[in-house]
């Protein structure tokens, strides 16, 4: 593995990187990956578009799960992976994050910039007039609306989505735009079944063909939103580098491939190439290290 880290390290040193991170880069912060190897297994299939925006019942269920899984993403912090990228894009090494996760934690880390590929959690439409508003208001007209709501949460998925008993759901109130008042309100999240905006898909193409290399992290490349990227920078000739726990449907493309937990690659790989701040802190730091 020393071997892969170097080469991913080799990589990364001369800089012009681009990052496409998916769900495990997220798991060490509680978000679980369903489709990972640490992840539990996904015990309803995820909400696709044409079911949230065609089925009221299917809709009503959403957000009474989502209601309640939200507050696991709000209250997730990013992890040592997310802090690794945040230390590597301010050491000019890479310069842009594309992410397919919709938690918000490399920007809470500090990453800058950041594509959210799928959109953001934090934030919700109204598809009827357009309205967009933060998640935290909507939270509170929910808490309102639904007073005493508490029900046990088996488990919460990477999209915000919760387990959640019939009888629950069925107490759930949901709220309208408060806007039109008609329009369907949706988390400003790229769907199962929906399609990324263009010109988000292209601001991405941009990216990796200019990149001198791109590193993909803890994403198993299931869906072609992401893998198209990596497919491209092949095409052009761009070094891909992949670390994931498992194998991935982008591996053929890849020029280095470290199969380890992302907890303990990206740290090791920020701190070989990235100078520590303090120097008395770096001396501590390097005689613990090496004592
Ligand atoms: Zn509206």
């Amino acid at each position: 593995m020393t071997q892969t880290i170097d080469a991913v390290a080799g990589l990364l040193a001369g800089g012009g990187v681009v990052v496409l991170s998916g769900a495990g880069l997220s798991t060490d912060s509680g978000i679980p990956d369903y489709r990972g190897p640490s992840g539990v297994a996904r015990r309803h299939t995820p909400m696709t578009f044409q079911a949230f925006t065609g089925d009221p019942a299917a809709r009503h269920r959403y957000w009474a799960r989502s209601h309640l899984g939200w507050r696991t993403i709000a209250r997730a912090e990013p992890n040592g992976g997310h802090a690794a990228v945040a230390r590597l894009q301010r050491g000019c090494l890479v310069d842009a994050v594309i992410t397919q996760n919709v938690d918000g934690l490399h920007t809470a880390a500090g990453s800058t910039p950041v594509v959210e590929l799928h959109g953001s959690l934090d934030a919700v439409v109204c598809l009827g007039c357009g309205d967009r508003t933060a998640r935290e208001e909507l939270d509170r007209r929910l808490r309102e609306a639904n007073p005493g709501f508490s029900a046990a949460v088996a488990a919460v998925n990477p999209d915000g989505d919760a387990d959640l008993a019939d009888a629950q759901v069925a107490r759930f109130r949901p709220v309208d735009c408060e806007w039109c008042r008609t329009g369907m309100l949706k988390p400003d999240v790229v769907f199962f079944g929906e399609t990324v905006p263009p010109a988000r898909v292209a601001a991405c193409f941009d990216l990796v063909q200019q990149a001198r290399a791109v590193l993909v992290l803890g994403s198993s490349l299931t869906v072609m939103s992401g893998r198209r990227f990596v497919i491209r920078a092949a095409k052009r000739g761009i070094p891909v580098a992949i670390v994931n726990q498992g194998p991935t449907r982008g591996d053929d493309y890849a020029t280095v491939r470290v199969d380890a937990p992302l907890g303990l690659v990206l740290p090791e790989l920020a701190d070989r190439l990235t100078p520590r701040a303090p120097l008395a802190a770096s001396r501590a730091d390097a005689g613990v290290a090496r004592g």
